[in-house]
């Protein structure tokens, strides 16, 4: 049973240490989860392959359909570690990269990217653990990069570090992300979100390892390089979506740009038909508190009222205190938000052109759903690009896409305002096929006997084809 009203926005959860457990995961899921991400920057193969082993089970025995995002950990340049696990630097301290140091120190620590001596000059700013250090380049040597520290605090080991302004050269996809991409589709990930991609040659790239492995995963290109941002309906047209990775993306292109490109990507996104999500400090301060900030209850707020597909939670859930605390309020700000975002038919809806007959529908089916007042639209649909389609527009609307296959619904659980639910395998019997659409939203509590609802079909039913057809229906009128 799914609620009455459902949340139009979906909620991405980290599973990591503080949620990891068959326990956890359930209580996540109940709490309002709908994609669980797994992040290939930590922990091994086997501790992936058990995390989703648990979502399949627990999400197959509650009855919902969550979908698995395995994230790729990218070239994220990170330093090495320390003899202490974490020294503290301060405002003027000299401090120095060393590609030959093994153990790290208050003067010098490892670097796991050789190449970074050739990839900055004198004069540029490097920033640490996202941004929280800052420090000024001195001098480069062969293996060595020497700083001045102009913002101090404590570094750890592993820690990342960016270039202010972007330019490092190392490639969207290591040895260790083609071998994570073939992981990730051996266990079946619904999406494949890739780190650092500069261009659409790094989107194409993935997706053909991943189609090499098998795989059938959407792909999510995180754009938080500064070189993405110029390439951004380039990466866009050769991905599934994108996400607004605040974290890496604030380092390259500074805070303070952030907000207005969170906007224009989803946007842009929206208008190309793509997926979006918004990541990254979202509730960070939940990670010690099982109350939100005012300021973060806003920022989730306003990715809402953006038209964000899903709104991610990192740290909050992966090694937070409070993860389920997080997920309820993160959902309770959702709904609320939801409430108030606006329909989008403006003039550049109404003056469109279409290019497909499934497009067309789509798009006819919510201009109906709107004016006649529907209580819902149900989507018959097998590869989820209608219910797509009409999840671009925001019409306050909820959409029911009903497919036989538990992988395609899994994937239309990242879509804003789209609700999947299952439907036996298809049969050719138009009449026993629309029967059961209807009986399977009335089920689902969605709408009542007598309420209108909008269909859009692929007719003739039981043979593949796109969807051609729309059909405004009385619930329980032939029943
Ligand atoms: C980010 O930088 O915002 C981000 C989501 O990346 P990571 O995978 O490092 O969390």
């Amino acid at each position: 049973m799914i609620e009455s009203s459902p949340r139009a926005t979906k909620i991405v959860a980290t599973l990591g240490p503080a949620s990891n457990t068959p326990e956890m995961i359930e209580r996540l899921i109940l709490a309002g989860v709908n994609v669980v991400r797994v992040n290939f920057s930590h922990g091994t193969v086997e501790e992936h392959t058990e995390t989703i082993r648990h979502v399949r089970e627990i999400s197959t025995r509650l009855n919902r359909d969550i979908g698995v995002l395995a994230d790729l950990q990218g070239p994220k340049i990170r330093i090495g570690k320390f003899a202490d696990g974490k020294v503290q630097l301060a405002s003027g301290d000299r401090f120095t990269f060393d590609i030959e140091c093994e153990t790290g120190d208050e003067k010098h620590v490892g670097l796991d990217y050789p190449d970074l001596v050739n990839d900055v000059n004198p004069g540029d700013t490097l920033l640490l653990n996202d941004g929280r250090l800052t420090m000024r380049v001195e001098r480069v040597g062969p293996t060595t990069i020497e700083c001045t520290v102009l913002v101090g605090g404590t570094l750890s080991n592993r820690k990342g570090i960016n270039r202010q302004g972007g330019g490092l050269s190392a490639p969207a996809l290591t040895s260790k992300d083609m071998d994570d991409i073939r992981t990730a589709c051996k266990l079946e990930a619904d999406f494949l979100a890739v780190s650092f991609p500069k261009n659409a040659a790094d989107m194409y790239m993935a997706r053909e390892l991943m189609r090499a492995a098998g795989g059938k995963a959407l792909t999510i290109a995180k754009i938080e390089r500064f070189e993405a941002i110029g390439n951004l309906e380039e990466i866009l047209r050769a991905s599934d979506g994108i996400m607004v990775a605040r974290g890496d993306l604030a380092v390259e292109v500074g805070d303070a740009a952030v907000p207005a490109l969170q906007k224009t990507m989803i946007k842009l996104a929206k208008n190309l038909n793509k997926l979006t999500i918004t990541a990254t400090q979202m509730m960070e301060s939940m990670i010690e508190s099982p109350v939100p900030t005012r300021a973060e209850v806003s920022d989730v707020a306003n990715a809402v009222l953006d038209g964000t597909d899903a709104v991610m939670l990192s740290a909050e859930t992966a090694a937070g205190k409070y993860p389920v605390e997080t997920v309820e309020s993160m959902a309770r700000v959702c709904v609320e938000a939801d409430r108030h975002h606006t329909t989008a038919f403006d003039s550049e809806f109404l003056n469109r052109t279409f290019t497909r007959v499934d497009q067309s529908v789509a798009l006819s089916a919510l201009w109906v759903a709107l004016r006649l007042k529907v209580k819902a639209i149900v989507s018959l649909t097998e590869s989820g690009s209608t219910a797509l389609w009409m999840s671009r527009i925001d019409s306050g609307v909820p959409i029911y896409a009903l497919t036989p296959g538990a992988a395609g619904r899994r994937r239309m659980s990242l879509f804003r305002e789209v609700h999947p639910l299952s439907l036996q395998a298809h049969s050719a019997d138009r009449e026993k096929v629309l029967l059961e659409a209807e009986m399977r939203v009335l089920e689902a509590g969605v709408v009542a006997r007598g309420d209108l609802i909008v269909m859009t079909i692929g007719e003739p039913i039981g043979k593949a084809g796109g969807t051609n057809t729309m059909k405004i229906v009385k619930v329980g009128d032939t029943h």
